[in-house]
């Protein structure tokens, strides 16, 4: 449930556990709910009773649109799309957010605690998170967005919910500033009396990992198990999406390769490429959700990279945000045994958008369409299913459509009326003090 560790470092699993490959075929006529169940259940089995976690699993799903929650969509030979866009909000974190949502109220529930829950975003995480927590009678949600800085439908996402545990707040700010301020909160929480426990929504908590490993063995089952494995495409951002694939693999997932798959804030290519982690300034691409410098799931990987010595990390850490950090050749040629990674820029996402429309008759948004163009651009294992996970649905990101001269996707039914809806949001001073005070006088008035 926490997200930072008191260290400062984060948290990873001592071990993972092992499904032999025979097992794991075994499996191939579950649901995805009861997929999940088989994936998730030993990372808690000391904790939740098997009947109350299959109850959670499929009360998290049970808002998807699409009856396989995940469908599996084949374009050619070897090249696969999984639509992970059929959630609530329309982006592949419904997976994790629903899940949390539904895991704190189990956890709140049996204990009679109430829990807040703080996270900025810059779009997409924000309404997710709502999403998953709306209905749950223990939790309230502040949401803090960056005012007139995220786009009308991901804003409406969020705001048209009139609830009385959700609070949405619009900071004059930008996001840095948010999540800054969500930052301090951790470390200052008078303002919540001791009454209330503080929950981070952020991809670095680790349930929201555990609940993407599950589409990684879905895809391997769907595609009837190619015995010569299968290779992963994924739009990357904060590394949390890939590193669960990560898990997958040390798992047993035969997985021969996990592609990183950037924006122009190439960060991560750069490292995976060249041993180039310098940061740079962060440039509004076609494709906001994956617009970050530091990737904060990528020290994880790092972890295991430089044989889990916690203080080589707390080292390198201390140094990420300011300055270039340096791996050992070592280090690389292990995360290069596992990742690939490849550059997108908002030109090449046009033009594979329209490329792709042409020649399939199927619309990608922006962040799928930096995958797609990934796993063309990987050569090698010719054969070997490539499956680019598809993170959100094109309807989300209209603009682009500008760009492509290809018609904007309609929003599904269920969204529609978000356009027309009221809102429902405070704009607070972007300062530490206002925003803590908006909590408390929302918890204790
Ligand atoms: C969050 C997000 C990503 C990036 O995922 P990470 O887990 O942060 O790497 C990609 N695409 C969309 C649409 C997203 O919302």
């Amino acid at each position: 449930m926490t997200g930072l560790a008191t260290d400062g470092g984060l948290y990873v699993p001592e071990y993972l556990p092992q499904f032999p490959e025979d097992l794991i075929t075994s499996w191939s006529s579950l649901t995805y709910e009861e997929l999940a169940f088989k994936v998730m259940y030993p990372f808690v089995e000391d904790n939740i009773d098997e009947i109350s976690f299959q109850r959670i699993l499929d009360k998290s799903y049970a808002k998807f649109r699409d009856t396989s929650i995940a469908p599996l969509k084949q374009f050619d030979e070897k090249n696969w799309i999984l639509e992970l866009f059929h959630g609530p909000t329309l982006a592949f974190k419904d997976f994790a957010l629903q899940f949390l949502g539904n895991l704190l109220d189990h956890i709140v529930g049996s204990k009679n605690e109430k829990l807040v829950v703080l996270g900025a975003t810059s779009g997409d995480t924000g309404s997710a998170a709502i999403e998953g927590c709306k209905d749950c009678r223990n939790i309230d949600v502040f949401i803090l967005h960056p005012h007139n800085r995220v786009s009308d439908v991901q804003r409406r996402q969020m705001t048209t919910i009139n609830k009385s545990n959700i609070h949405n707040i619009a900071i004059s700010g930008n996001f840095d500033d948010c999540q800054a301020i969500v930052k301090k909160s951790f470390s200052e929480q008078e303002f919540l009396r001791g009454e209330r426990r503080l929950i981070a929504v952020n991809s670095i908590n680790f349930a929201r990992i555990l609940a993407q490993i599950v589409y990684y063995f879905w895809s391997y089952l769907r595609i009837n198990c190619p015995k010569e494995g299968i290779i992963f495409s994924v739009p990357t951002g904060n590394f949390g999406d890939v590193f669960a694939g990560y898990i997958a693999l040390g798992m047993g997932l035969p997985i021969k390769k996990l592609i990183v798959a950037t924006n122009s804030n190439d960060i991560l290519h750069r490292c995976i490429n060249n041993n180039d982690h310098s940061p740079r300034e962060v440039n509004a691409s076609l494709a906001p959700s994956m617009d970050i410098m530091i990737s904060s799931n990528f020290e994880r990987l790092l972890f295991d990279a430089f044989e889990r010595d916690s203080s080589k990390i707390r080292e390198l850490m201390e140094k990420v945000t300011n300055s270039s950090i340096q791996l050992s050749e070592r280090s690389i040629l292990s995360i290069r045994d596992n990742f690939w990674s490849y550059r997108c820029d908002d030109r090449e996402i046009v033009s594979t958008i329209k490329s792709f429309y042409k020649k399939n008759n199927y619309l990608l948004d922006p962040h799928t369409a930096i995958g797609v163009s990934a796993s063309m651009a990987y050569e090698d294992d010719a054969g070997i299913p490539i499956v680019t996970l598809s993170t959100a649905h094109p309807a989300k990101f209209p603009d682009v459509s500008k760009y492509t001269n290809l018609l904007t996707p309609e929003l599904p039914e269920h969204l529609k009326s978000i356009l027309l809806d009221e809102e429902y949001y405070s704009i607070v001073d972007n300062c530490q003090n206002r925003v803590e005070s908006f909590i408390s006088k929302k918890l204790f008035t």
